[in-house]
């Protein structure tokens, strides 16, 4: 627990009670701070009463006491339209922010030393987020990670010398944290999403941009139009920056050449690091993830062969094209996160001869963007909602079957793939759609997988799971 010593005597209010906004209160508490609470959901709020965080309606309080209104990321600050409470705070005048922001304060207060490496981007944030503290902690370094995934950052560890902060930052998050000064920032890509809740891309554009504006040294991948014109940006404004891209070299920065990691500097072109063989970092999305860990790492003072040698151990993160077993030549993997077609083409890119789970609700687009990848696959297996709309758009292209159910599907896959004389025959679940006509969420879906592989005969079961 990080308390927020920062806020010590202070009125703050704070709205969204779920786990980070609980673990957020007792920071703000064990910091010195007197905190009201209040969330919409009643049984939220009773929760966090029985914690013994004073819970009151925020529309009864006296907001011209309040120092700091602490709202949660998921509660919309401007769109589709301001929550009641972020409205009352803005007419009483009170600065709205979120937990990343506690962190910045206390960090800058108690131990402005401390590396902190943020990272954002539209895709990849937890795989480089994950890979980013696997390399420091693999090298010795006192790491702590957290944020957008695993644990909330107050609940980390108090900021001392030399401790390194890996954090993963959402633009919710980024919109609540006004001085966000990591001293390494990484903004991976930028692609349409969660418009919704920005409006615009240029507005979501702009929330991610803060990222890196105020990083010590911004990483930014150029291979999209807007990271591109923020690269510029910062370039003009004299800022420390390092671009790196894998859609070709670069005359300065991180780029990759096949499998290889390579720097240019200084009229000098080097390679640094290596993803061949590595399993958990197959594919060119997962190249981009690399180069940006590469980068932050050198600049946390790592050398090539730490960081090499923290690569080749990465475990990869579970549902994310995650390596779940094998059975003789068939490797069985598991992209369960891949809820949209867009996610699905990185894993069906990324092997050659594949045996298809794909389905479930299915969201708008379907899968013709996929036709492309086609020849890659030797027979798709369908379940959920979508299979008979995905089966229209296969056609003649490739066999498939309706399964209905993923454990019927991975017994047929398993099954044809055996007898594929190919090297390598995967046997691929990455289902370009939602999970929510037969599962809780898309972990739960890939659990049921991994399960459906466990109980097959011969297979050996890769991972920790
Ligand atoms: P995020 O945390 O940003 O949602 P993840 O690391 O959880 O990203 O990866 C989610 C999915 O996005 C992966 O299954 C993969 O298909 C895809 N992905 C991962 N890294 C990238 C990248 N750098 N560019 C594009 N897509 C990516």
């Amino acid at each position: 627990m990080i308390p927020a010593s920062v806020f010590n005597g202070k009125v703050v209010a704070l709205f969204g009670l779920g786990g980070s906004g609980i673990a957020t209160a007792r920071a703000l508490v064990d910091g010195g701070a007197s905190v009201t609470a209040f969330d919409d959901n009643p049984q939220s709020v009773a929760r966090a009463a029985a914690e013994g965080i004073a819970t009151r309606d925020l529309r009864e309080i006296d907001w011209s006491d309040v120092s700091s209104f602490v709202l949660s990321p998921g509660v919309p600050l401007t769109h589709p339209r301001p929550h009641w409470s972020a409205e009352l705070a803005q007419a009483a005048g009170v600065e709205v922010i979120g937990d990343i922001e506690l962190f910045a304060r206390e960090r800058r207060a108690c131990a402005p030393g401390a590396p902190f490496v943020a990272i954002t981007g539209t895709n990849g944030k937890s795989t480089t987020t994950a890979l980013i503290a696997h390399i420091l902690a693999s090298a010795g370094r006192d790491t702590q990670m957290g944020g957008n995934i695993g644990r909330a950052v107050m609940t980390l560890d108090p900021p001392q010398t030399g401790r390194h902060y890996v954090i993963e930052c959402s633009s919710y998050q980024i919109d609540l944290a006004p001085t966000l000064d990591p001293s390494v920032g990484l903004l991976l890509n930028l692609s349409p999403d969660h418009l919704d809740r920005h409006g615009t891309m240029r507005n979501y554009a702009d929330i991610k941009e803060r990222l890196v504006m105020k990083s010590g040294l911004a990483i930014v991948g150029v291979d999209d139009a807007d990271c591109r014109r923020i690269a510029d940006a910062l370039e003009g404004a004299g800022r420390r920056l390092q671009r790196i891209s894998v859609q070709g070299p670069l005359d300065e920065g991180f780029f990759a050449d096949g499998t290889m990691l390579m720097r240019a500097k200084g009229g000098k072109v080097q390679a640094l690091a290596s993803l061949d063989g590595i399993g958990s970092l197959r594919g060119t999305h997962n190249a981009q993830n690399a180069l940006a860990a590469l980068a932050a790492c050198l600049d946390c003072g790592l050398s090539p062969t730490d960081i090499q040698a923290g690569l080749a151990s990465f475990p990869g993160l579970a549902h994310r094209m995650e390596q779940v077993a094998r059975q003789g030549r068939v490797l069985f993997v598991n992209d369960s996160k891949a809820t949209n077609a867009d996610a699905a083409e990185r894993a069906l890119s990324s092997f050659e001869r594949i045996y298809w789970i794909a389905g479930g609700l299915p969201k708008d687009g379907g899968i013709d963007a996929l036709k492309p990848l086609f020849p890659r696959i030797a027979k798709a297996y369908l379940v959920g909602e979508a299979a008979p709309a995905f089966a229209a758009t296969i056609g003649e292209a490739t066999p498939f079957e309706i399964s209905g159910t993923i454990a019927a599907a991975v017994d047929h896959a398993a099954r044809d793939a055996a007898g594929d004389p190919a090297p390598e025959a995967v046997v691929l679940l990455s289902p370009a759609c939602a999970s929510f006509d037969q599962f809780r969420n898309f972990e739960v879906r890939g659990e049921a997988f991994r399960e459906a592989v466990r109980s097959l005969a011969g297979t050996q079961m890769m991972g920790s799971k």
